[in-house]
């Protein structure tokens, strides 16, 4: 059941109806249900993304061409020092948040009896935590949990997910035909688009009608079948995750020629390919990464429409304004923890 009507500004767009899992977790209203909604947007997943914004734009040269992640873990060598490349600066500061997660984290193992202490706990540990307490050997189940978490942060979402991502053939399909002296927002949008669309449901009014009746091009207006979404298994469309349609969303059209929706999720907004939700322990797609690259060079946590209707604010906040008042990127090893 929606749990917000986000009004948008033009009279012919449809509200924006959110269900409880995509308000803020500190507001009245919020409510997530680890086993049965999907995945919430971690923590982490808002920092790294924080992270990447402030990096500044990635080059060619900072992209891998040979790495394989199956098999590769810390114990290897830096792939980028293997390779004679330099390092995007985002990842820098990535891995160093990864690292910081794992002593933020700590205190939650102590408190894992407490509902009160794990009240600011992300809701997946939360969940597992709760778990440990009615196993037979609690201390043995925390210690599983906590290895797995560290195995989550140190190998998973370094080497198999952010490494992977910071390839030619991922994030480089979508850079290859930018030229100029830079890789900002400018640049990235001429090939890749943050279009407000209409999205409808399957079921219900067909889109040209619609278009016709509420005085909208029916360039900007789409059936949420027509989206590449609807090409995968994994991919889930915004109906399921809970949105009620006709909505009014960002959809990203990509260089690659793919056109996948934003979707407002977590207090931030998830994209909904199928390489993000093909393995629930992946925090960060091309997609992403790009929109993170665009919005970072603009300085806000808000991604631009650059083609089509204009739709509610909250429909391009890409990331927690709670975590991006107060997260800090940094290189690991400097500052205060
Ligand atoms: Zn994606």
């Amino acid at each position: 059941m929606p749990c917000r009507n986000i009004r948008s500004d033009a009279s012919n767009l449809p509200s924006l109806s959110l269900p409880p899992g995509a308000v803020a977790d500190g507001d009245a209203t919020h409510e997530y249900d680890v086993a049965g909604d999907p995945p919430a947007i971690e923590p982490v997943e808002h920092e790294i993304r924080l992270d990447f914004m402030a990096g500044g734009p990635i080059r060619h040269g900072h992209l891998l061409t040979e790495y394989n992640s199956w098999g590769s873990g810390p114990d290897d060598r830096d792939p980028w020092r293997k390779h004679g490349l330099s390092k995007p600066p985002g990842l820098t500061y990535a891995e160093g948040t990864c690292r910081r997660r794992l002593d933020v984290e700590a205190q939650y193992y102590e408190l894992y009896d407490d509902d009160r202490g794990l009240a600011d706990a992300p809701a997946f540990l939360a969940h597992r935590l709760r778990q440990c307490r009615t196993t037979d050997h609690p201390e043995e189940a925390l210690r599983a949990e906590r290895t797995r978490r560290e195995n989550w942060y140190e190998t998973l979402i370094p080497w198999l997910n952010l490494y992977q991502v910071l390839k030619r053939s991922s994030y480089g399909t979508l850079v290859a035909d930018v030229v100029g002296p830079t890789y900002g927002a400018g640049a990235l949008t001429t090939e890749n688009e943050f279009v407000g669309m209409v999205v409808l449901g399957d079921d219900g009014p067909e889109s040209e009608g619609y278009a016709r009746e509420n005085e909208l091009s029916a360039e900007y207006v789409v059936r949420e079948s027509e989206l590449s979404c609807a090409e995968h298994e994994s991919a889930p469309s915004p109906s399921e995750y809970g949105i009620e349609l006709p909505a009014p969303l960002l959809i990203g059209r990509y260089a690659s020629g793919s056109r996948y929706p934003f979707l407002p999720w977590s207090d931030g907004l998830v994209c909904s390919c199928p390489y993000k939700h093909d393995q629930p322990w992946r925090v960060l797609c091309k997609h992403e990464l790009l929109a993170a690259i665009v919005a970072g060079d603009m300085d806000t946590i808000f991604l631009p429409v650059t083609d089509g209707l204009s739709v509610p604010h909250r429909a391009r906040r890409f990331v927690s304004p709670d975590i991006a008042s107060t997260h800090t990127p940094r290189v690991p090893g400097r500052g205060q923890p």
